[in-house]
Formats: structure tokens, C-alpha cells, sequence
């Protein structure tokens, strides 16, 4: 979730799309929106959330969630707190799903259904900014944002429950645990909860746009990632006497600069990759061999396929880099319990009502094309299973100082980007169960309905 740069739009495509395609203009998302009130609902949610109370009963919950971050599998008193919410607002949920994890249902309780999805985790970070609800917690932080993303589905859900007769279908909450590493996503899919779910949507704060603005893209944005650490064995002794030793150090360093020809020599130069060797341990004295090396780093892709690759060779090429150098190698790709992170790859359709329910909000010229970035998320398991849409909400001022990056000691969220996030999500959720209603067959419906 580093970077974001990069614009260009799409949005009109959309529209010569519909007004070439004679035959999808009565069907179709963008002109249907118009002509049944879907287009009015994303800027009546904005309002209905910029509300002055609605407001601080955000930030008050993400403020006490800043104070008492948990860790990934530990968000006890953070799910205690969603659940002592959705009680207040009259949302049933179930609990607990995948150790921490709550997940809520507004609307019918019937079909069709649609996802969003918040993560509950801190990060083991000091927290170093100086402001009167900082970290209580030695040693962790909100630094990713996530006391944002619980506030601003929570706020989702409030305007939800308050517009509940307009939907037309059932939304499930999802406040998942450990997004950071721990793989919540995937054990939240093992254990059902995208059962019968249409789509599910998903944010992520950022500070490299700005306040009212939203960025993502249709295909690939965010790479798959795994990581390796190998143990590269061979014989210690005296420096002096190398003949008599077997050394894993110069083993250690052929292979990584073996690695790094996987990507330069193997992989098509369109298709982004990356092979990091991020630490190298080894050796303690000026005149010994040692007997053994690690050396450990992390490899990311934009597709299964290309992961897949990178990983089969990584093991190659150490195993037989090492032997080449008469040692032993040994890998391990910590792939369970949390499989190795697949690529967050957005939905087309789901793109295209982004862009209608984002625009409708914020103005077309608020909704960013963006490039695909190599950091990842674990938002992609749920993509895996279902169409999915994730994409990044815009906080930093441009009037004000840079707000400090995530995952850093300095981070900072402008809470100003809490009613977008609430109504954003509730806008997306609403309008997608409104287009995916069943029209009205007959009267016999209608009879029925009256009765
Ligand atoms: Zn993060
Ligand atoms: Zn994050």
C-alpha cells in the first residue's frame, strides 16, 4: 500500500461505450441510474454521513481503536467494540468467525448479497506521533490505517440501517482479523463467510492522494507476494585454511546474485516482478567459516502463473547454486498456514460501478486512474473466491504538511476522510443489490407485495 501516483481517466469510455451499444442503453448501469433515482443515492449518503454528529461518532470510535491497537489473531476489545456497535444500531452478526473476526448482515436477510470489508490490525510498530490519543500500547500502531477502515465500515453500516428499506437485498459486514501477514482473509473464505455473497468491496486509505479523491483499476492492481529463507549449510573452519572448509559464504553470495537473473533473464520485461533478498546472517568472527548461512527475502507478481514460476525457480536456483558450491540448501516459502498472497486482481464490472457510484459522488474529475503497485493484500483471497473491488481513498489536504506514510512510526490519517469512506461504501453496496434485483416479472409479484 506504499505508492500511489500516476492518472489518466476512464470514466468517459464508459459513456461512449453505452452510447455505442444501442441495445444496453435501456439496460444499462449508467443510464438505469439515471433514470431510477441509483444516481441520487451515493451525494444523499455523503450528506447524510458529513453530518456533524454522525461525524464525531466516527472518530470517536477510530480514535479509541488508535489508542488500543492489537495485533493480527488479538483484536479482542476492537471486535468487542464493533460488536457493542452493531448491537447499538440493531445489526445481528456472527461471532466469532476465524478467532476475532465479526461479520454483520443489514437489508432482507435474503438474497442477493454484497460484501464489504474492513481489517482489524495493528502493526508491532512504535507509534512517534505526538497527538493526545496516540498508541497506549508500547511497541504498536495503527499504522496502516485500519482503526480507519473499522470506523468507516461501521459508519457504512449506520447509514445502512437508517436507509434499510431501500435495499433490496441483504449486506454482509466483514471486520476480518490480521490483514497484516496472518492471512484473516483467507481463514474468514475457508470458513464461509463469501457463501452465496454477489461481490465484495474493499478500501484502503492513502496519503499519496487527496481528500475526495478515489483511485484504483480495472485488472491486476496489487502483486502477489511470498517470501522465502533459505539455510545454506557447508563446512566451517579457519579462515586461513579455506581448502580444509566448505564455505557457505561465497555459496550464500553466488546465489543471490543468481536470483536476481530471474527476473532480469527469465521473466517478460511487461510482466512486473520482483525478487528481494532482504537479509543475509551469517558468521560471527574476522578468521572462522561458518558453517551455515541464511538468507531470506520476498518475491512478488501480477498473476498466479508468474508467482507460481518465480517460486519453483527460486528453490532451483538456490539448491543448485549452493551444490555448485559444495553445500547444502534447504528453502522454506512460509506458505502455511497462510498461502503464499495472490495478486488483487479488481473485477471489470465491478469497475464500471465503481466509477458510476464514485462519480456520482465526488464528480468524475475526483475518481483516478492508477498505476498497479507491488505491495499486496490479502484482500485478493476474497477475490479468488468472488468478483471483488478494492481501491484507495485520497486523505491528504493540499493545503496541509505530508501526512506521514504507512507503515512508519510518523502515519497519520486525516480523520476529514472518514464520511467518504462510511458512504462510499454504503453507496457501492446499496446500488450494486439495486442492480442486481430481479425486475418485477408479473403481477403475481405485485399481488402478493400488497397483501
Ligand atoms: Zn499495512
Ligand atoms: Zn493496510
Amino acid at each position: 500500500m506504499e505508492t500511489i501516483m500516476g492518472f489518466s481517466k476512464l470514466v468517459s469510455l464508459l459513456l461512449i461505450f453505452h452510447l455505442l451499444n444501442p441495445t444496453a442503453v435501456f439496460s444499462s448501469s449508467l443510464s438505469s441510474s439515471k433514470s431510477n433515482g441509483l444516481s441520487e443515492i451515493p451525494k444523499k449518503f455523503l450528506d447524510f454521513a458529513e453530518r456533524k454528529e454522525f461525524v464525531d461518532w466516527m472518530v470517536g470510535i477510530r480514535r479509541k481503536i488508535h489508542e488500543n491497537p492489537e495485533l493480527g489473531y488479538e483484536e479482542f476489545e476492537t471486535s468487542k467494540l464493533i460488536r457493542s456497535e452493531l448491537d447499538k444500531l440493531g445489526i445481528p452478526y456472527n461471532y466469532p468467525v476465524s478467532v476475532t473476526g465479526v461479520v454483520g448482515f443489514v437489508g432482507t436477510g435474503k438474497p442477493p448479497f454484497v460484501a464489504l470489508r474492513a481489517d482489524m490490525d495493528a502493526l508491532p510498530i512504535q507509534e512517534e506521533v505526538d497527538w493526545e490519543h496516540r498508541s497506549k500500547i508500547p511497541g504498536k500502531m495503527h499504522a496502516c490505517g485500519h482503526d480507519a477502515h473499522v470506523s468507516m465500515t461501521l459508519g457504512a453500516a449506520k447509514i445502512l440501517k437508517e436507509h434499510v428499506e431501500e435495499l433490496k437485498g441483504t449486506v454482509v459486514l466483514v471486520f476480518q482479523p490480521a490483514e497484516e501477514g496472518g492471512g484473516g482473509a483467507k481463514k474468514m473464505l475457508d470458513e464461509g463467510v463469501l457463501d452465496n455473497v454477489d461481490a465484495i468491496f474493499g478500501l484502503h486509505v492513502t496519503h499519496e492522494n487527496t481528500i475526495g479523491t478515489v483511485a484504483s483499476k480495472p485488472g491486476p492492481l496489487l502483486a502477489g507476494s511470498g517470501f522465502f529463507t533459505a539455510v545454506i549449510t557447508g563446512r566451517g573452519g579457519h579462515a586461513a585454511l579455506p581448502q580444509h572448509s566448505t564455505d557457505p559464504i561465497l555459496a550464500a553470495s553466488n546465489v543471490i546474485v543468481s536470483l536476481q537473473h530471474l527476473v532480469s533473464r527469465e521473466a517478460d520485461p511487461l510482466d512486473s516482478q520482483v525478487v528481494t533478498v532482504a537479509k543475509f546472517q551469517g558468521g560471527s568472527a574476522f578468521n572462522v567459516i561458518p558453517d551455515s548461512v541464511t538468507i531470506g527475502g520476498t518475491f512478488r507478481a501480477f498473476s498466479k502463473a508468474s508467482l507460481i514460476q518465480l517460486k519453483q525457480r527460486i528453490e532451483e536456483v538456490i539448491k543448485g547454486q549452493a551444490a555448485v558450491q559444495r553445500c547444502n540448501a534447504t528453502v522454506d516459502f512460509h506458505d502455511k498456514p497462510v498461502p503464499t498472497f495472490p495478486p488483487t486482481v479488481n473485477d471489470n464490472d465491478l469497475h464500471e460501478h465503481f466509477l458510476n457510484v464514485a462519480g456520482d459522488m465526488l464528480g468524475n474529475d475526483k475518481v483516478k486512474d492508477m498505476k498497479p503497485l507491488m505491495g499486496s493484500e490479502d484482500f485478493a483471497f476474497y477475490q479468488e473466491a468472488i468478483p471483488g473491488y478494492f481501491y484507495f481513498l485520497g486523505m491528504q489536504d493540499e493545503n496541509s504538511p505530508k501526512l506521514g506514510s504507512v507503515h512508519t512510526p510518523h502515519f497519520t490519517i486525516n480523520e476529514d476522510v472518514l464520511p467518504y469512506g462510511a458512504a462510499l461504501h454504503a453507496s457501492l453496496a446499496t446500488t450494486h443489490l439495486l442492480k442486481a434485483e430481479p425486475k418485477p416479472r408479473s403481477t403475481e409479484g405485485n399481488l402478493h407485495d400488497e397483501l
